[in-house]
C-alpha cells in the first residue's frame, strides 16, 4: 500500500500534526511520501521523500493552487491513500481533491482495523468500520489519534515543485482567537465538566472542587456549546490541550476529540456513572458514581484536610 501524506506547515512553521500522518501510515505499514507546501528550512524529520513547494511562492494557504499542485503528485505517486489531518486545511483540501479524482473520503479516521478505517458516529458513541472501494481513497485522520512511539528522526530527500494558478481565492490573513481569561494549559490541576453534569447549576459543583484543590476547571465541547462554561475553557481538539499533574473528568465520555486535548495529563480520575466509557481507557482511577453526590462529598473532605 502507498500513501501520500499531505503535511502541514502554518505561519513559518511544520505543524507536529504532520507527524500524525507518518504514525498513520506506519501503522498501516504504507510506503509513504510527503506533499508540503512549507519551507526547507522547516522540513520534516523523516526518511523518504518530501515534495515540497516553497510557501513563499505559492502561498501558504491557497486550496485551489494547493490541489493543482498535489494533483500532479498524486498522478506521478498513484497512491492508494491520499491523507490529511482533519485540521481546517485538511477538511479545505481533501474534499477538492476527492471531488477532482471521483474518490472516496473518509473523514475523521480514528483508528484502522483490516482493510478499513474507524470513524466514530453519533457524537462518539458508535464506531463506523468503512471500507472505501475506490483505486484511490482520500482520508482525513482526527488529530490526536495516532502519534510515533518516540521521537521523529531521519532526512528526507526533498524534491521541489511549483506552478500552480492562485485562481480566485485570496489568502487574506489568520486570525487569532480571542484569548479568555484562564490558561487551562498552564494549570496542575484541572477538574473538568462534561454533559454528565446534568444543567449549568452543577458546574459550580466541578468549580468548587478545582478550587479546593487548587486548581482551574475546564469542560468538555458541548458544555461550552451549551454556554454553560467559556470557550477558554473548553479541553480538546478545537479548545486548549493540557497536561495537568491531575486531570479529573467528571461525567466526561471520553471521545477522542477531548482525549486529544487531555491525554498527556500525568494523573487522570474519572468520575461517571457509565463502568465502560471510553474515558476508562486513559483513566488511572475510574469511580462510578454520580458525580452530583460525589463531588461534593470530595470538596468537603478535601476542605476539612486543609
Ligand atoms: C470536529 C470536532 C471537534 C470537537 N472538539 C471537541 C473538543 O475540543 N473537546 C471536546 O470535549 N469535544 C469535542 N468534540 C465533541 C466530541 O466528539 C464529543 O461529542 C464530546 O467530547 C462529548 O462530551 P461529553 O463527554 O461531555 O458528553 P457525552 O459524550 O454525552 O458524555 C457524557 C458522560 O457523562 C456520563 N454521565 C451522565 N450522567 C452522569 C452523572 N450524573 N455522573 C457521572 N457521569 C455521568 C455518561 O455516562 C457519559 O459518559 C468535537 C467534535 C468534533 C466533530
Amino acid at each position: 500500500m502507498k500513501a501520500l501524506l499531505v503535511g502541514e506547515y502554518r505561519e513559518g512553521k511544520l505543524l507536529g500534526s504532520t507527524y500524525e500522518l507518518v504514525a498513520f501510515a506506519r501503522k498501516l505499514g504504507a510506503e509513504s511520501a510527503i506533499f508540503l507546501v512549507g519551507s526547507e528550512q522547516q522540513l520534516p524529520r523523516v526518511d523518504g521523500r518530501v515534495y515540497l513547494a516553497e510557501a513563499g511562492e505559492v502561498g501558504e494557504y491557497n486550496p485551489e493552487r494547493h490541489k493543482q499542485l498535489l494533483l500532479e503528485i498524486i498522478a506521478r505517486e498513484e497512491p492508494d491513500l491520499v491523507v490529511f489531518v482533519h485540521s481546517s486545511y485538511g477538511w479545505d483540501l481533501a474534499p477538492r481533491v476527492a471531488i477532482s479524482l471521483k474518490a472516496a473520503q473518509v473523514s475523521e479516521v480514528v483508528d484502522v482495523e483490516g482493510d478499513g478505517f474507524i470513524v466514530p458516529s453519533c457524537n462518539a458513541k458508535l464506531r463506523r468500520r468503512v471500507v472505501p472501494k475506490t483505486r484511490t481513497s482520500v482520508i482525513t485522520i482526527q488529530p490526536g489519534a495516532f502519534s510515533l512511539a518516540g521521537d521523529p528522526e531521519g532526512a528526507p530527500e526533498v524534491e521541489r515543485i511549483a506552478g500552480g494558478t492562485a485562481g480566485e481565492i485570496e489568502f487574506v490573513g489568520y486570525e487569532a482567537v480571542e484569548k479568555g481569561g484562564v490558561d487551562l494549559a498552564k494549570a496542575e490541576i484541572i477538574v473538568s465538566a462534561g454533559r454528565g453534569i446534568g444543567k449549568p447549576e452543577n458546574i459550580e459543583l466541578v468549580a468548587g472542587l478545582a478550587r479546593s484543590l487548587g486548581g482551574e476547571y475546564g469542560a468538555s465541547r458541548p458544555v461550552v456549546d451549551a454556554e454553560w462554561v467559556e470557550h477558554a475553557r473548553q479541553v480538546g481538539t478545537t479548545g486548549q490541550t493540557v497536561s495537568p499533574k491531575l486531570y479529573v473528568a467528571c461525567g466526561i465520555s471520553g471521545a477522542i476529540q477531548h482525549l486529544a486535548g487531555m491525554k498527556k495529563s500525568e494523573f487522570v480520575v474519572a468520575i461517571n456513572t457509565d463502568k465502560d466509557a471510553p474515558i476508562s481507557e486513559v483513566a488511572d482511577v475510574l469511580v462510578v458514581a454520580d458525580l452530583k453526590q460525589l463531588v461534593p462529598v470530595l470538596t468537603e473532605k478535601v476542605d476539612s484536610l486543609k
